[in-house]
């Protein structure tokens, strides 16, 4: 895919003290054809090289002792913007309800992401209604309601025989009157577009006035995806974009070009069948993932969401400068322990999932107890410093926590590879992080 093949362009600059312009032109002629395996628009390529080549030469990456980086660094900003910048936030009305319509192609996933938007606000301590306007797919109507029964919102509806313009209207009416402050107005898509369906969604958006035109596009349809977009664009000003599927086998095309070419935000992604809150679409999460750098704010946040947040800060920054000592590495496993499975945070992290020998980290649950029991167990010099605990040092260990001198000799191992990944990573990030800081 187009991580594989973006990591592979820029390991062979890691490696590099210095790297010459043929270097820089070879990197950017391989990333090229990974963007368009990708089924990036071309246009959208083009244009994405020469910034990339332009910014790469002005900051004179020749010069840098970590040019590999510097190049990295760039890309990461320049798909970042590629894909809009910012996160952009759903709008809201002056007076509710605030009336988003749902727009796009059969199948692409208006209805499942009408859901799952609808849980997403309720999540949020909203009212949100959703309003059948799909009268011509057989089940739509029914399709809505099981899904609005499933996440306990109430669906509007007027059947089949009423039409969706007038459902459309008097669905928002029906909101107005029982206190819903968001209404998500799910609409009928065509196979195709045609001048029918642009019709209809012309009247619906005339008699809702919507706040919030979302397209909902299927990601897995790449360069086809940004072609209905544009389309849908110029007759209907959209105000933001879903790209759905994003699970799967995507390649990353739509991401990167619909905004470029509609000029139309990505608001939200969506992954799975299955009812869950929507998300929102972070260009610089996305980035990075697509570079291979792990989702390490998404981990950050978690964190945060589940721990004294001075606590992630210092984790974060520790894990960056890899100068953790036994002491934290500790203090860490308690904090870990209250995010969830010890495999899911491990996935998240930079490296994670290409490092080699790494997998033993992969620390079994029940086995928690043993290793803290060993970690407990070192004087606080050893934990400091476990470069001191010498042969007699670790016999001592394993007699006081009851454990054995293998264990502890794998425990040791596996702390001073996570050590060594750390190191790895921060020096691929530089001393800024990738975003100039993370924060
Ligand atoms: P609509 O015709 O635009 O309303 O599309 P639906 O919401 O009915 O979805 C069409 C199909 O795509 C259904 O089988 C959904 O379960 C599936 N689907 C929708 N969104 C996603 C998604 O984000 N990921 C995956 N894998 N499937 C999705
Ligand atoms: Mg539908």
């Amino acid at each position: 895919g187009l991580t594989g093949r973006l990591q592979n362009v820029f390991g062979k600059l890691r490696g590099k003290g210095k790297v010459s312009e043929d270097d820089v032109n070879e990197a950017m002629r391989e990333v090229r054809l990974a963007l368009l395996e990708a089924d990036v628009n071309f246009k959208v390529v083009k244009e994405f090289i020469a910034k990339v080549k332009e910014r790469a030469i002005g900051q004179e990456v020749m010069k840098s002792f970590t040019p590999g980086m510097v190049i990295i660094d760039i890309v990461n900003k320049e798909l970042t913007e590629l894909m809009g910048g910012t996160q952009s936030k759903l709008a809201k009305a002056n007076r509710p309800p605030t009336v988003i319509m749902m727009a796009g192609l059969q199948g692409a996933g208006k209805t499942t992401t009408s859901g799952k938007l609808a849980l997403m606000l309720q999540k949020g301590n909203h009212k949100p209604l959703l309003v059948a306007g799909d009268i011509y797919r057989p089940a739509a109507i029914k399709q809505l309601q099981v899904l609005g029964a499933q996440i306990g919102v109430p669906v509007f509806s007027l059947g089949d025989q009423t039409s969706p313009v007038e459902i459309a209207r008097a669905g928002v009416a029906h909101a107005k009157e029982n206190g819903h402050d968001y209404v998500i107005v799910d609409t009928a898509g065509r196979l195709h577009i045609d001048e029918a369906l642009m019709e209809e969604l012309k009247q619906i958006h005339e008699v809702t006035k919507p706040d919030e035109v979302l397209l909902v596009v299927d990601s897995m349809t790449g360069q086809e995806a940004v072609n209905v977009a544009k389309s849908f664009h110029e007759q209907l000003e959209l105000t933001g974009v879903v790209l759905t599927k994003l699970d799967g086998d995507t390649r990353g095309g739509a991401a990167l070009s619909v905004k470029a070419v509609t000029g139309c935000p990505i608001k939200f992604a969506a992954t799975g069948e299955k009812i869950v809150p929507l998300e929102p679409f972070h260009p610089e999460r996305m980035a990075s993932r697509i570079l291979g750098m792990g989702d390490m704010l998404s981990l950050i946040e978690k964190a945060q969401s589940n721990i004294d947040a001075e606590k992630a800060a210092e984790m974060e920054r520790k894990m960056r400068t890899a100068e953790f000592t036994f002491e934290d590495f500790l203090e860490q496993m308690e904090q870990v322990r209250k995010l969830g499975p010890l495999d899911q945070i491990m996935e998240m992290l930079p490296g994670m999932n290409k490092a080699k020998g790494l997998k033993d980290l992969k620390v079994d649950e029940k086995q928690v107890g043993r290793v803290e029991a060993i970690v407990k167990s070192m004087t606080i010099a050893e934990k400091r410093k476990p470069e001191i605990i010498n042969h007699s040092r670790r016999r001592r260990i394993a007699a006081g926590s009851g454990t054995n001198v293998a264990e502890v000799n794998r425990l040791i191992k596996q702390f001073e590879d996570m050590r060594k990944m750390m190191k790895q990573f921060s020096s691929m990030m530089g001393p800024k992080g990738p975003k100039g800081g993370m924060k």
